[in-house]
């Protein structure tokens, strides 16, 4: 029987995550010259079985989010719970046990995968590490997570110079899944694939989700793609989450004029199409997270910006008129956008 992929209670819940990174100022004599406000104060949820996509430009703070979630980097201020265990008060044991349970898919299968071993070794490794596993069961565990990911299991033998980039990021998932995770965090998966094997992953990763019941944060700067996996998202601008709702809520009626951005800059099926409503396109570089802009983060390349925008932060709120939280003091009340498309 398939697991329950929507159960209630959140395996991942982040309150407040702030991950801020020093400057300095001065070569003998460093004095602190502020800070790179990479994450700012994120509020977080998710489900047993549910995939949530964190979506935004390069430099927002997403791969930032996902080292603190993964643990690689402690928060500056805020809490990342795991089954409603604080993340920093685990003690060495509890750390291994949840590093079992939390894995990662990196961006980049090309530099991710260790050239000198094959890639059953390369899958084996968790199991190495996190030892229990008698060397005959974790061959027939590299078979299995092989299968599982549409590869040979004769193919274990071969170094990743050896496959395509497609083929390597199947043998990433693979490793990730070895050791039996409950949640996911895949940052960019398919981003350094060429288009067409893109949708190949990402239907692997689909179906493997469901057939395991496992959680996914699924990070990416290409909103049509983690519209196509993702059951709810969040979108992030520099540092800070600026709406967030589930798939059709966002798709329907986003109210941010990020999010609107994002979602005009999807192409669409039919060329002769237009986007139903006012289309948004973004203009200029985000603002660098060392020296955000005064009130909405947003707001120096925002269209409709007001004064009260550069006085006040917008609080991600469910305002009047709005369905589903947005950080926005003049959200938008948005017709239907046309359908989006997986790569
Ligand atoms: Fe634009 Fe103002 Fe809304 Fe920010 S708060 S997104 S600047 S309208």
């Amino acid at each position: 029987m398939a697991p329950d992929i929507h159960g209630d209670d959140p395996i991942l819940r982040l309150n407040g995550v702030t991950k801020h990174y020093p400057l300095t100022r001065g070569i003998l004599f460093k004095r602190p010259s502020g800070a790179v406000r990479a994450v700012d104060g994120v509020d977080l949820e998710l489900r047993r079985g549910e995939t949530l996509g964190l979506v935004g430009e390069s430099g927002c703070g997403k791969s930032t989010l996902a080292s603190v979630i993964m643990g690689l980097e402690s928060p500056t201020a805020g809490t990342v719970t795991i089954d409603g265990r604080d993340l920093s008060l685990m003690d060495r044991r509890e750390l291994q046990s949840m590093r079992r349970r939390v894995q990662m898919v990196l961006q980049d299968p090309y530099t991710s995968l260790d050239p000198r071993l094959t890639v059953g070794e390369i899958i084996a490794e968790p199991l190495v590490i996190h030892p229990g596993t008698a060397p005959r069961a974790r061959r027939e565990r590299v078979a299995e997570l092989l299968q599982m990911v549409g590869l040979d299991p004769s193919h274990g033998k071969r170094y990743p110079h050896q496959f395509s980039g497609g083929q390597r990021q199947r043998v990433g998932i693979a490793r990730a899944l070895a050791l039996g995770p409950d949640l996911l965090v895949c940052d960019e998966p398919v981003s350094a694939l060429d288009v067409s094997v893109q949708a190949q992953v990402l239907n692997l990763l689909a179906d493997l989700r469901t057939r395991l019941g496992l959680a996914c944060l699924f990070i990416a700067h290409d909103l049509a793609v983690v519209h196509y996996l993702c059951d709810r998202i969040a979108v992030m601008y520099l540092g800070r989450i600026v709406e967030t709702g589930t798939r059709a809520q966002l798709h329907g009626s986003a109210h941010h004029p990020y999010t609107r951005a994002l979602l005009s800059a999807v192409p669409l099926p039919d060329p002769t199409a237009r986007h139903h409503g006012e289309e948004i396109i973004l203009e200029g570089d985000l603002p660098s997270p060392a020296a955000p802009p005064s009130g909405c983060r947003f707001r120096t390349r925002c269209p409709y910006a007001r004064p009260r925008c550069a006085a006040e932060e917008p609080e991600l709120t469910v305002r009047p008129g709005t369905s589903h939280p947005t950080a926005c003091h003049f959200p938008l009340a948005s017709p239907v956008p046309a359908a989006l498309t997986p790569p």
